[in-house]
């Protein structure tokens, strides 16, 4: 009998439950990528074709291989079901609506469907709140649900994979690096073990300090799903654990809705306003208020930005300039290498107090966040160039200086 898996955003072959259910189950195995149009381009596309490289030498090294082929991703899986006899797709469970549309699909094949955990920690649909409904609304009470939830055990790598031969492999493209950063599974693991070796114990004391770097950047990793998060949530370090409850946290909220990206449930009386202007400066990292820019302008220049300056820049949009958070999401969709419907709608939402934890008082005032994470401005200079000779009293507040820094815009609105 031969399985076929299907990878999507788990592109790995440790702690792989669907891979590792096929290995032990089939006789033949055949790992498929489908480059499927309806996933949305981005700039993420090159760090995705490395991360297929990677996952094919991974594969070959075990005796398989990964076969990449291009169009519908049910119609291409279905066509190689009948080239090889396959009799079961195995593919991760995951929560965008495209996913669901597909697994809709499926079901209607004449083929067995089946989905296995690994995306999240803990699957999605596994807690209910006490008091009812499909979903937790609010952080904690998930976060304490979450903490004593069963785990499944971590599954190791396969040993051979074996994958018939004589089959088409199908090219992977190459993109334009965009990131300086590199795809794949071998740099994830390398990097989460340098990352969990000389860094995790500082991450509680770092991980706000904007200049001082000191979070995992293991995002695009967990975003395609070069490393499992159940893996390195056994890290044990509590302050980086909650971070990856979060992540699971907005899973489950997209999970009970698909829609969580477009949906807007603003707070009564809030009205968005459509100033084009303002939304081409707060882009480019010209609005006027150097942390915002700074955020911006890492966002530009390197496919990331770091949580503070995220929370920084999506407050200024949604409640300085009052406009519309998915123009902030688009922008942010399609620039970040992490860039994830259902972490960056979660965070959008939580930011503009629209989704369902409506808190509309959530405010973050720039220049307080400034002086606090970046009392040096040694963040904002690093990015904002224009600012690199002002003083660390002014670095915040340039307009109030005499003579406005060389081409620095004055505040689109004062903070
Ligand atoms: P670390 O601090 O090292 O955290 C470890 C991991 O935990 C991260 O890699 C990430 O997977 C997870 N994590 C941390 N914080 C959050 C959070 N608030 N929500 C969900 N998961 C979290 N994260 C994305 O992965 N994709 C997005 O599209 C995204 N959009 C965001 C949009 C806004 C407006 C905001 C405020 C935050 C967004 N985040 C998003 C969350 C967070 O900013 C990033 O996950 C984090 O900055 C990634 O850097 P890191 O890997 O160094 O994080």
């Amino acid at each position: 009998d031969t399985v076929i898996v299907l990878f999507n955003r788990d592109l790995r072959v440790h702690d792989h439950p669907a891979l590792a259910a096929a290995c032990a189950q089939a006789r033949r195995v055949v790992p498929l990528f489908v480059l499927d149009p309806a996933i949305p381009s981005g700039r993420r596309r090159p760090f995705l074709y490395d991360c297929l490289r990677d996952l094919r030498d991974s594969l070959r090294a075990r005796g398989g291989d990964l076969l990449v082929r291009q169009g519908d991703t049910v119609a291409e899986t279905m066509r190689l079901a009948g080239e090889t006899s396959a009799t079961a797709v195995f593919t991760s469970a995951d929560v965008s609506s495209l996913a669901r549309r597909r697994q809709r699909r499926f079901a209607e094949e004449p083929i067995e469907f089946r989905r296995f955990p690994g995306v999240t920690v803990v699957p999605p649909d596994l807690l209910r709140p006490s008091g009812g409904g499909d979903h937790y609304r609010v952080f904690t009470p998930y976060w304490r649900a979450w903490s004593g939830a069963p785990r499944r055990s971590i599954v190791g790598a396969p040993e051979a994979v074996p994958t018939p031969k004589g089959l088409r492999a199908g090219a992977i493209p190459r993109g334009l690096p965009y990131g300086g950063i590199e795809g794949g599974e071998g740099a994830a693991r390398k990097r989460m073990r340098a990352w969990t070796r000389d860094r995790l114990d500082g991450y509680e004391d770092l991980r706000d300090d904007l200049a001082g770097d000191g979070t995992s950047r293991l995002s695009p990793y967990l975003r395609f799903g070069c490393l499992s998060p159940l893996e390195l949530a056994a890290c044990g370090n509590e302050a980086f654990v909650r971070q990856l409850c979060w992540r699971d946290f907005h899973h489950q909220v997209a999970f009970a809705f698909p829609d969580l990206n477009r949906r807007d449930y603003r707070p009564r009386g809030t009205t968005w306003r459509s100033d084009k202007d303002a939304e081409q400066a707060w882009r480019e990292g010209m609005t006027g208020v150097p942390i915002v820019d700074a955020g911006m302008r890492q966002l530009l220049a390197e496919g990331w930005m770091h949580n503070r300056a995220r929370l920084i820049t999506a407050a200024y949009l949604v409640k300085h300039l009052r406009i519309d958070w998915r123009v902030g999401y688009d922008h942010f969709f399609d620039l970040l290498l992490d860039g994830d419907v259902a972490d960056n709608a979660g965070n959008w939402q939580w930011v503009a107090g629209t989704g369902n934890d409506t808190r509309p008082n959530r405010t973050f005032n720039p220049l307080r966040q400034a002086r606090r994470f970046d009392p040096d401005g040694e963040y904002v200079r690093r990015y904002v160039p224009e600012l690199a000779d002002v003083p660390a009293t002014h670095i915040h507040e340039p307009w109030l200086l005499s003579g406005q820094a060389g081409g620095y815009p004055p505040p689109l609105t004062r903070p």
